[in-house]
């Protein structure tokens, strides 16, 4: 009896850990609830020590091949903005990544490319397969992005200057001052990529959103056919929400882990406040000493991923992460005379790098001060921790007005911290609203009841029979059913 091969997709993800991350657990989903073969191909900067980690682990389990993008010094300059950097990588990746998978078997069935690899999709027209687009993000950036092009015709100047907000239809208003870093200036390169990420997605069979019917439905509804978003953009590609897609906490610890854990134990539930900037946020020295002082102010009890402070560019760390401070010793120096030795019975410091979710896990763990990275937000929204957004770069400032206006998860502060120094009193009211002191009594918190409601939600959405699940079980199904076809 012949054997039938399994269908073979093959899924490509750009730099950073924003990235890898959710297309390795959507590579999980295509293997576990669909008996897929896949093969990850992951273009990773040779800097970024996490991100090593994490494919190395990711090694062990799955087919996954690391690309390494070739020098790029001579076609990259020193002041060129990540969503340049991020489509100069891809583009020089682009001939290893169709020779690998011009030698992979069983021929792909599909290629599934997160937004910075779209360029691949003529891969996909050579191989007669067909392309799906991941999008790392929610469904509102999505639509902010797929609209730019139109923007771009009806705003004369920096949209930043604009006096109202940009309209997309069926969506949510973007405020001048959340619109994405690459909308910020309109004559960086970065912005002509940008614009050109949004065409990609329009050549594409298909885009899969990792974020979820239930908490974005009106968006999602208007980019679907028929749609004020589709029907101003005369789109007809589908989109599936099938987030949120988000790692489980790692069965290998490090000891600084259980060092974290041990003392987490310790701690009552919901005390603390865990403080962390994903893989590449970076603050200013004034900064970073505000927000030990406004933690300090707190009373409360908290966990401090901590990195050296670096002024003007909030994702410095972005292709970098942990090759700066490696140990407690020297990160003190940036921070407030006698802090460590003031706090050391309610808090830690974790230089550089952490293993969040399972900390984000931890029954102790009551909030997160976070730069709203989608990943990051999503990893609190499945754990129920409230956030008190701090956005740094790329779409988080509207991350942060969508998770404190539209959704009621987080609170944030008045400035934008990226414009003006965060003050230590307002740091202090902020983390005391979202998590309780030992000495309150137990009272209502809405932003707390409202991420409980949320986070059933996310559970719900991707178990069997919910609204995620049913939908990358409608994509797996089309791509066995184009196979047929080929
Ligand atoms: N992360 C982590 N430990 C850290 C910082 C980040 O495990 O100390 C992980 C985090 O759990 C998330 C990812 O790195 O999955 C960062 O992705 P996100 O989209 O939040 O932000 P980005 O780094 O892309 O800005």
């Amino acid at each position: 009896m012949e054997i039938k091969e399994p269908t073979h997709v093959v899924l490509i993800s750009s730099p950073g850990l924003g990235h890898i991350i959710p297309v390795i657990e959507l590579g999980k989903r295509f293997v576990v609830h669909h008996s897929f073969k896949v093969t990850i191909l992951a273009v990773t900067s040779k800097t970024s020590r996490a991100e090593s980690q994490i494919i190395n682990k990711a090694l062990s389990l799955y087919h996954l091949i690391n690309i390494h993008p070739p020098d790029l010094t001579a076609h990259l300059h020193q002041n060129d903005r990540m969503v340049t950097r991020l489509c100069v990588m891809m583009r020089h990746a682009l001939p290893a990544i169709r020779s690998t998978i011009s030698k992979l078997t069983p021929r792909p069935s599909a290629l599934i490319v997160d937004i910075f690899a779209t360029e691949a999709i003529a891969i996909a027209r050579e191989l007669n397969v067909l392309t799906y687009v991941f999008v790392a993000s929610h469904a509102w950036f999505l639509s902010l992005l797929l609209y730019s092009p139109f923007l771009h015709h009806k705003i004369q100047g920096q949209y930043v200057d604009q006096k109202e907000a940009l309209k997309i239809p069926g969506c949510s208003p973007v405020r001048p001052e959340d619109v994405c870093d690459p909308m910020l200036d309109r004559s960086d390169t970065q912005y002509a990529e940008y614009l050109g990420l949004s065409n990609g997605i329009q050549q594409s069979d298909g885009v899969l959103v990792n974020t979820w019917e239930e908490l974005q439905f009106k968006t999602l509804e208007a980019l679907r056919e028929g749609g004020l978003l589709s029907q101003a953009l005369n789109m007809k590609i589908p989109v599936y929400a099938v987030g949120p897609l988000v790692r489980e906490p790692e069965l290998e610890t490090s000891s600084v882990t259980d060092s974290v854990v041990c003392w987490l134990d310790e701690q009552p539930t919901e005390s603390v406040v865990y403080v962390s900037f994903g893989s590449g946020g970076t603050m200013s020295y004034e900064q970073m000493n505000e927000l030990a002082w406004g933690l300090e102010l707190s009373g409360r009890r908290f966990v401090w991923v901590v990195r050296a402070p670096i002024e003007g560019a909030a994702d410095a760390a972005f292709f970098t992460t942990g090759n700066k401070c490696n140990q407690v010793d020297e990160v003190v120096k940036y921070l407030p005379e006698g802090f460590v030795s003031r706090n050391k019975k309610v808090g830690l410091l974790v230089p550089e790098w952490a293993q969040q979710v399972t900390i984000l896990k931890h029954r102790s763990v009551g909030g997160f001060v976070s730069h709203c990275g989608w990943g990051s937000t999503l990893e609190s929204l499945t754990n129920g921790v409230p956030m008190i957004a701090w956005p740094l770069y790329a779409e988080q400032r509207m991350n942060a007005t969508m998770l404190a206006e539209e959704l009621g998860l987080a609170v944030r502060p008045k400035v934008l911290p990226t414009k003006k120094v965060v003050q230590r009193e307002e740091i202090a009211r902020m983390v005391r609203e979202v998590v309780q002191g030992d000495d309150e009594n137990a009272k209502t918190n809405r932003v707390r009841e409202r991420m409980k409601d949320v986070q059933r939600s996310a559970i719900k959405a991707s178990s069997e029979g919910g609204s995620s699940y049913v939908a990358l079980s409608h994509v797996a199904k089309t791509i066995v059913g184009a196979d047929g076809l080929n």
